[in-house]
């Protein structure tokens, strides 16, 4: 380890736990840098993973590299993400339980390298099996599918996830891979009918439109021009430099046909994407309380494209009474009796990477999720990424904490947390019945009459006032009523305050519920269609909407949450180190960014609740056996007993150390870094 004074010096500690001072940022930050600037471009927080992005090409990925790391200790080598995936897959076979690897991070910071590394890893040192190759293919090939329709441009980045994608592998008892699947998830839906302004809408709308082939066009009834599209212009950035439409048009379609999806798949696909471009440019007119249109041309193409008789939509789209109440949200029958259909017979595509079953099988899952996002102007869609973040984090402490009180017990040890910020409090406040921001935004939403966004902050505020997480222009005291406008909320986050704007584009109610009602139908075809598998059945709404849309993203966190409850968790954190994808250069305000909102100081506090070292009585006796006469070279004794000898020799202090069943705790690294410069001294 690099645990000597000379070797700290040159490449820093490899795991940030033994930082003396485990809260002092700066302390974080240059340890960090010291190691990126040595291409050592992984750090441990216990046996959490930090990655920096080096934006080059390192030797550390080699054959060679791959035998070394397996079946070794966490710890008896620098840390890498081989040593990780090695761990997770040898305590999979030896405890039989299930497994995920949680890869999150800002977009481009390495998330999707990370995962490649695993399946590679796993490709050459788990029992060999065709399955497994064929998981990793499909993953990589999926890749460009994905992203043409879960990516997007937003301000900070041109390719942005909007999705979650979480992979599992599957297992059989000897470790050998027998399965496997793809799943996304919680994908930003409201982008589909509102972009904020410098952003665009998921790729794929845009790679059809300039780069379809004229037929293709014709058939769907579509221009080649994106700016006649009204769902594609409303962030006024059509054209990217970065981004050719239609040369990546190309590379989707051939991608499509490439992982199974049939011509009569795609055709389809492809006519679902029309119809959500058509029924963007309805135009309604608002007529005493109930809505006209004049669309006879886009009507005709969705019902050709959708196989939905004309007269059927145009009873849809204007025959919903304003004034009802409660039922206003409900789609009509004939809707739900279409969208089952549809459904049926569309469920399958990204099961379609499912392979084989077998009876007894573990299970390694891998989650690729955007951490926190925090911009200049944050609106829903922000909240949602960070609400699913507080999530995480608190299944992460949950999972953490249970874990630790089970290795103490198992141990025989007593021990005394140090105390840590839970972050339960804030999960609370988004998403408790009645009072929980979402189900204030449900209520509003099903009023009667005209919410608008200042009502529903009067209802926040209402509820919420007091809370020690959550303020706005109204509530606050003088000095931060200066920060916030009137249309907005700010949430103490665990990884810090994100202010959310809740104005939004200004149209007639007519307008926005009348066209919402369409809105989810489409979606909810769109989201069969491609990354919706957890929950199928969605409604979803634009922003300003916003009718059940935040429940929705509610309850598939949840589904999700379930899913990783019962496995247990190890994660990567990934860091952009500077924003032009420069090799070698540490930008330390951007990073100290992305460490703030990964929590990454958060979940050094967590895991030093306990005590920062733990090892093995055996592995413990074998490293420093020589600092002690009585031990070295040839101890008879029990291992437990020879620590004991060792560590009285060394001088620990009684309040310093714990010996437990199999393990020797330490509560301060400072202990280990004196017994490790002791032997480099001897
Ligand atoms: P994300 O999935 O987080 O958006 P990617 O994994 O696609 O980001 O990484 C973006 C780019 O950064 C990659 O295309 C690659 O060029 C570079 N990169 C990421 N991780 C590594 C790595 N470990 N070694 C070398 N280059 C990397
Ligand atoms: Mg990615």
């Amino acid at each position: 380890m690099d645990g000597s004074l000379a070797a700290r010096d040159r490449v820093g500690i490899q795991d940030f736990v033994l930082l003396d001072d485990c809260t002092c940022i700066t302390a974080f930050m240059e340890n960090l840098e010291k190691r990126f600037n040595a291409d050592l471009i992984y750090t441990y927080i216990g046996t959490l993973l930090v990655s920096v992005n080096p934006y080059r090409e390192l030797d550390i990925y080699t054959r060679k590299k791959m035998d070394l790391y397996m079946g070794v200790n966490f710890f008896e080598l620098p840390p890498h993400i081989f040593a990780l995936a090695d761990n997770v897959y040898r305590t999979m076979i030896s405890e039989i339980n299930n497994h995920f690897i949680l890869i999150s991070g800002e977009s481009g910071a390495g998330k999707t390298e990370a995962s490649k590394k695993i399946l590679q890893f796993y490709a050459v040192s788990c029992v060999r099996t065709e399955v497994l190759d064929i998981v990793r293919d499909r993953l990589l090939l999926s890749n460009p599918v994905l992203e043409a329709f879960g990516n997007a441009k937003t301000l900070k980045n041109d390719n942005s996830s909007r999705f979650g994608k979480y992979m599992d592998i599957q297992f059989d008892h000897q470790g050998a891979a027998v399965g496997g699947h793809i799943l996304s998830y919680l994908l930003e839906k409201s982008r589909v009918v509102h972009q904020n302004h410098g952003e665009r809408n998921f790729h794929i709308f845009y790679q059809l439109v300039e780069g379809g082939e004229d037929e293709l066009l014709h058939r769907l009834g579509l221009e080649r021009n994106s700016e006649n599209y009204m769902y594609l212009v409303e962030g006024e950035c059509v054209q990217v430099g970065s981004i050719n439409d239609q040369s990546d048009w190309k590379t989707v379609r051939k991608a499509l046909t490439v992982i199974d999806f049939s011509e009569r798949d795609i055709e389809h696909l492809f006519a679902v994407i029309a119809s959500v471009l058509h029924l963007g440019n309805i135009h309604f007119e608002a007529s005493r309380g109930y809505a006209t249109l004049n669309s006879s041309e886009e009507i005709h193409w969705l019902s050709k494209l959708l196989g939905i008789s004309a007269n059927l939509l145009q009873e849809a789209l204007t025959h919903r009474k304003i004034e009802a109440k409660g039922e206003e949200v409900c789609l009509p029958l004939s809707h739900t009796g279409l969208k089952k259909e549809l459904l049926s017979d569309t469920n399958k595509y990204f099961q379609n990477v499912l392979l084989q079953d077998s009876s007894r099988k573990t299970v390694i899952g891998l989650l690729d999720i955007y951490g926190f996002e925090v911009f200049d102007v944050n609106s829903f869609e922000q909240f949602c990424i960070n609400y699913c973040n507080e999530k995480l984090q608190q299944l992460f402490i949950q999972l953490t904490i249970k874990s630790e009180q089970e290795e103490y017990e198992m141990e025989g040890i007593e021990w005394q947390p140090v105390p840590f910020f839970n972050n339960k409090i804030i999960c609370d406040l988004v998403e408790e019945k009645h009072r929980g921001i979402i189900s204030v935004l449900d209520e509003e939403c099903l009023r009667p009459g005209e919410p608008t966004d200042l009502t529903f902050l009067e209802k926040l505020e209402e509820k919420l006032a007091g809370h020690p997480h959550f303020v706005t222009h109204m509530l606050a005291d003088q000095k931060t009523r200066k920060t916030l406008g009137r249309g907005e909320f700010r949430l103490m986050h665990y990884a810090g305050e994100v202010t959310y704007s809740v104005t939004g584009k200004k149209e007639t109610a007519t307008t926005i519920t009348v066209s919402s009602r369409l809105i989810y139908m489409m979606l909810s075809l769109f989201n069969v269609y491609f990354l919706e598998c957890i929950l199928i059945n969605i409604m979803v709404g634009a922003k300003n909407i916003c009718i059940q849309v935040a429940t929705q993203f509610k309850n598939n966190l949840f589904s999700l949450t379930q899913i990783l409850m019962s496995k247990e968790p190890w994660y990567v954190r990934c860091l952009k180190p500077n924003n032009d994808k420069r090799p070698g250069h540490f930008d330390d305000v951007l990073v100290r960014h992305q460490v703030k909102y990964l929590a990454l100081m958060e979940h050094l506090r967590v895991r030093r609740a306990g005590f920062a070292y733990r090892r093995r009585y055996e592995v413990f006796l074998k490293r420093y056996k020589p600092l002690c006469p009585d031990t070295w070279p040839n101890w008879k004794g029990t291992a437990a007993e020879g620590v004991e000898l060792l560590v009285k020799h060394l001088g620990y202090r009684p309040s310093e150390y714990k010996m437990g069943r199999s393990k020797i705790f330490i509560r301060h690294p400072r202990t280990l870094f004196a017994t490790e410069d002791a032997f480099d001294i001897c």
